[in-house]
C-alpha cells in the first residue's frame, strides 16, 4: 500500500480564482463511498483535465473520475502567472537542435489552439493574444537576452527587440533597457481558464473536488482510498505535478520549487490616466531565470511573481508567504515607484516541478499505471498537450507528435534529499544573486 503523506493546500490568498467569476461554485462533490471506473485521473489541472477530456473523447462510452484534492483553480493550475507560451522556454537551441525547437513550438501552439476553442465556445473571460516580453534591466542580463534573440533568429522565429522610449511607450515605465517581444504567447487569468475547461468535460468524466487520494493499493485492478471512500480502476493516470513522488511510480526524477505571486488592487482611473495612458495590458519575463514576472492585467491590476524556494514539505508557511511579500513590493516599487500607495490586495505561493534536464516525465511506469509531471513552469501549455498525448498513448492511438513526445521525456536522475535540498537551495541562492535588479 503506498500511503499519502504530503497532500496540496492552498497557500495563501488566491488571487487569480478570487477575482475569476462563479469563484465559489462547486464543481463536484467530494468522493465518498465505494466506485468503480474505467480510467481515474488524479489530479484536476491543465494535464489531468487534459487527458481526460482526450479519453473521453478516444473512448465515449468509458466511465472516467476525475479527482483532486482542492478545488479546481485551487491547484498550481489556478495560481501560476498566466502565460500561454507557444516558443520554447528555456531551452538551449543550439544543444537540442532546430528541428526539436520546432517540434516543441508545434505542440504549444496546438495546445494553445486547443484552449482557445474551448475558450470561444464556452465563452471564458480574461483572455489575451497579447504575446510576451522578455527583458532586461541590469546590463549584466542583457546577454542572456541577446542569446535568446540569436536563437529565435537561428530557428526562423519572429520577434522584435523594442528598447528605450518605445519600450517606456508600451509598458508605463522606464525601468527596462531592453527587451525581446514574441506575438504568439497568450495571457490569461489561469483560475479562470482551467474552470472554465470544466465545462467542456462530457458526461462520462465525473469530478471529484476536495478529495484527497490518501493511498493507493496498486493492482491492476488499482484502489484508491479516500476518507470514506474508494474507488477500483484498471487504469490510473497520474497528474498531480509536484505531488507525483508521493504515488512512489517516479523517484528521484524531478525537483519541486516554490515560487510566489502577488496581485494589486485594480489601478483607479486617475492613475491610469497619469501613468497608463495607451498602455494596452502586457506581460513580461525575465531575461534571467530568477528575475520577476510582471503582467498589466486586463482589469488594470500589477501581478508580479518573483522567488524560488525549496520546500521539502510541499507547503509554505506564514514567515515564507511574508518574506516573498515583501520582495514583490520591492520589486514592485522599484519598477513602479509612482504607484507606492497601491496595495497587493493578494499573495500567495505554488509549487510547480523541473527537471535537471527540462525533459517532463510522460511514462507507462507499471500496468495501468501512467505518469506525467515536469512540466518545468510551462505547465499550462505543456500539461494541455503532455494530458492529451496520454490519453492518445493508453488508447494505443499513434502519431508524429506522440513518438516525439515519447523520445523526449527522460527525465535525468536528481539525487535525494538531502542533497536534493542542499542542490537546490544553493542554486536559487545563487541566481538570486546574479540576476540583481531583474528581481
Ligand atoms: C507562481 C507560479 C507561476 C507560474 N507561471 C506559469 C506560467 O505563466 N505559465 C505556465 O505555463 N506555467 C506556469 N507555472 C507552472 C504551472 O502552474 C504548472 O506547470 C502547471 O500548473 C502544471 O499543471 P498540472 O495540471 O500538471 O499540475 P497542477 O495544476 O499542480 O495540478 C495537479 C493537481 O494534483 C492534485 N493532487 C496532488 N496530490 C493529490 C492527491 N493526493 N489527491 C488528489 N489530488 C492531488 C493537486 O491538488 C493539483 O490540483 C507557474 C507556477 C507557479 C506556482
Amino acid at each position: 500500500m503506498q500511503k499519502i503523506t504530503r497532500f496540496p493546500r492552498v497557500d495563501g490568498d488566491l488571487g487569480w480564482l478570487e477575482t475569476a467569476p462563479d469563484t465559489n461554485v462547486a464543481f463536484g462533490p467530494r468522493l465518498k463511498g465505494n466506485h468503480e471506473f474505467d480510467y481515474v485521473v488524479i489530479g484536476a489541472g491543465f494535464t489531468g483535465i487534459s487527458a481526460a477530456m482526450r479519453l473521453a473523447e478516444n473512448e465515449p462510452s468509458a466511465r472516467i473520475a476525475l479527482v483532486d484534492a482542492l478545488r479546481v483553480g485551487e491547484g498550481a493550475s489556478g495560481r501560476n502567472a498566466g502565460f500561454l507560451i507557444d516558443l520554447p522556454h528555456n531551452m538551449n537551441f543550439a544543444k537540442t537542435g532546430v528541428e526539436h525547437a520546432r517540434s516543441l513550438f508545434r505542440l504549444n501552439t496546438f495546445a494553445i489552439e486547443r484552449l482557445r476553442q474551448f475558450k470561444d465556445r464556452y465563452a471564458i473571460p480574461f483572455w489575451n493574444d497579447a504575446g510576451k516580453y522578455m527583458a532586461a534591466h541590469e546590463e549584466s542580463n542583457l546577454p542572456g537576452l541577446e542569446n535568446f534573440a540569436g536563437m529565435l533568429k537561428h530557428a526562423g522565429f519572429d520577434h522584435d527587440l523594442v528598447t528605450g522610449p518605445e519600450l517606456t511607450r508600451r509598458l508605463g515605465t522606464p525601468y527596462y533597457r531592453s527587451a525581446v517581444y514574441t506575438k504568439g504567447n497568450v495571457l490569461v487569468n489561469p483560475a479562470a481558464l482551467v474552470r472554465g475547461l470544466i465545462k467542456a468535460l462530457p458526461r462520462s468524466v465525473t469530478l471529484f473536488e476536495n478529495s484527497p487520494v490518501q493511498a493507493i493499493e496498486y493492482g491492476p485492478p488499482h484502489k484508491l482510498k479516500f476518507i470514506g471512500g474508494e474507488i477500483s480502476t484498471p487504469i490510473v493516470v497520474q497528474a498531480t505535478n509536484s505531488f507525483v513522488e508521493q504515488f512512489g511510480k517516479l523517484p528521484n526524477r524531478i525537483v519541486p520549487i516554490f515560487t510566489y505571486a502577488s496581485l494589486t488592487q485594480p489601478l483607479t482611473e486617475r492613475q491610469l490616466a497619469q501613468h497608463f495612458k495607451g498602455v494596452k495590458p502586457w506581460g513580461l519575463t525575465s531575461a534571467h531565470m530568477a528575475g520577476t514576472t510582471v503582467r498589466f492585467t486586463d482589469d488594470n491590476r500589477i501581478f508580479i511573481r518573483n522567488t524560488y524556494d525549496y520546500l521539502p514539505e510541499l507547503r509554505s508557511t506564514g514567515d515564507e508567504l511574508d518574506a516573498a511579500w515583501r520582495q514583490h513590493r520591492a520589486s514592485f516599487e522599484a519598477r513602479f515607484p509612482f504607484l507606492k500607495e497601491v496595495t497587493f490586495d493578494y499573495t500567495w505561493g505554488g509549487v510547480f516541478s523541473i527537471t535537471q534536464n527540462h525533459e517532463p516525465a510522460f511514462s507507462r511506469a507499471d500496468e495501468g499505471v501512467y505518469v506525467i509531471s515536469g512540466c518545468n513552469g510551462v505547465g499550462v501549455v505543456k500539461g494541455t498537450y503532455l494530458g492529451y498525448y496520454m490519453a492518445d498513448y493508453i488508447c494505443g492511438i499513434e502519431s508524429d507528435d506522440l513518438s516525439f513526445i515519447l523520445e523526449n521525456s527522460n527525465p535525468s536522475w536528481v539525487p535525494p534529499d538531502p542533497l536534493r535540498f542542499v542542490g537546490a537551495r544553493a542554486r536559487i541562492a545563487w541566481a538570486g544573486v546574479t540576476a540583481k535588479g531583474d528581481v
